[in-house]
């Protein structure tokens, strides 16, 4: 394809851009970027010695190249070396099992990602991901279908929830749980931990607790009959395909026992909330442990921006941001310090990265709604606009450094439109 546009195999942005064009909505859009970006790097004068002409002759991942547009021919406004900041889970392995699969991201796939990690599961109608426990606190969002949760809180009393499409759940370190898929099509679901050193498969399992204690102790420690302790499981279980449970309620009552279930609520339904902020160009829903008491160590903010939108300038004071692609398209700039910048594309199933405090925007490239999460290891949700800082500094002050007259700086929003143009 390149090689019939160009006898001399010079790929220039703009080509680039059409090229993966099949993604690519406002190609319009993004070429006039194209334009103000060579204009601010090169100005008139000034030799920068970039150029946004490439030439490629030798092998390349052709399918890789279009998918990645600003990676293969960035803006000229990129600078210097940005670790990498995204991991595609179709890059992860995928364990499989009857009754479902798992694929992580940590910091093992994404080195950067120091804080979290993820795990996107699927599950069948009836597949259980075992009873367990871990180190690091787990939050959920469901992506497809619908599931089972089951849980017990600090005083040992029951927790059980189906969870729908949309929903979340929030289960403390420590705090003994499991996921079963229902009808008709069991769930998939993405896990984000509060640790980036997490991994599913460090994970306190129950089949690990009975394979690996010896028979007399559970003899003891149950007060079963031998027969029962000899025929007991050995081995791992981890995801296993089970019958599909019974009504909710049935569970709910015997489960609870004496104790009575659990006061504590660790599922939020997000359908039931109104966004945090609403522009024409999309809306963002913030959920922290403001709104979601459980949830102490991990905040969110599920955004949607439609075709032409843009997440704008900002940065997070007190955490870094985990990102998790639904659907859509994306390309984000994440500005270092040290005159560096990079810019990376982003799609459904890729997950996303930024250290705390670094400048970024999300831009819709696509043009269907652009969907995803981003999380962070706090109880509360945190950011600052560009746009709202200088807004509330001294006019002559912002003046003198972008050299833009008072028109310019009045034009610039007073306060934080998080997804522009409102
Ligand atoms: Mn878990
Ligand atoms: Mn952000």
């Amino acid at each position: 394809m390149i090689d019939d546009k160009n006898d001399n195999n010079e790929i220039s942005r703009r080509e680039f851009l059409e090229l993966g064009s099949a993604a690519v909505a406002s190609v319009a859009g993004m070429l006039a970027m194209t334009d103000v970006a060579s204009a601010q790097s090169s100005p008139a004068g000034v030799k920068t010695g970039r150029t946004d002409r490439i030439s490629d002759p030798g092998p390349t991942n052709k399918s890789l190249d279009a998918a990645n547009a600003d990676v293969s021919v960035p803006p000229l406004t990129d600078a210097g070396g940005v670790p990498t900041f995204k991991y595609p889970f179709s890059l992860s392995n995928r364990r499989v099992f009857e009754g479902g699969w798992s694929r992580e991201v940590t910091v093992r796939e994404l080195p950067v990602s120091k804080s979290m990690a993820g795990v996107n599961m699927r599950l069948t109608a009836g597949g259980i991901r075992e009873l367990h426990w871990h180190s690091a606190a787990e939050w959920a969002i469901m992506l497809y279908g619908s599931a089972r949760i089951t849980a017990i809180d600090d005083e040992g009393r029951s927790f059980i929830r189906d969870s729908e499409e949309g929903d979340l759940w929030y289960f403390p370190k420590g705090i003994p749980h499991s996921i079963q898929g229902l009808g008709p099509d069991g769930a998939e679901f993405l896990l984000v931990f509060d640790d980036g050193d997490f991994s599913e498969y460090a994970t306190v399992l129950l089949s690990d607790i009975v394979t690996h204690t010896p028979k007399e102790i559970l003899l003891k420690n149950f007060g079963i009959s031998k027969q029962s302790v000899a025929g007991m499981f050995n081995g791992e279980l981890f995801i296993f395909q089970a019958p599909v449970p019974g009504p909710l309620e049935e569970d709910q009552k015997v489960a609870a026992g004496r104790l009575g279930p659990s006061p504590y609520d660790f599922s939020f339904r997000t359908r039931q909330q109104t966004p945090t902020k609403k522009t024409k160009s999309g809306e963002v829903l913030i959920v922290d442990s403001s709104t979601f008491k459980a949830s102490t160590t991990i905040a969110a903010a599920i955004v949607t921006i439609h075709p032409g939108g843009m997440r704008e300038l900002h940065w997070h004071q007190n955490a870094d941001e985990w990102q998790y692609f639904i659907s859509g398209n994306a390309r984000m700039t994440v500005l270092a310090t040290g005159h560096r910048a990079r810019t990376m594309n982003f799609e459904a199933g890729d997950v996303g990265y930024v250290q705390h405090t670094l400048p970024h925007y999300i831009e819709n490239t696509g043009n269907t709604d652009l969907k995803f999460v981003e999380m962070f290891k706090s109880n509360r949700y945190q950011d600052l606009s560009l746009s709202e800082w200088l807004a509330h500094t001294p006019p002559e002050l912002v003046m003198a450094h972008l050299k833009i007259d008072k028109a310019a700086y009045d034009a610039i929003p007073k306060e934080k439109a998080v997804i522009l143009p409102e």
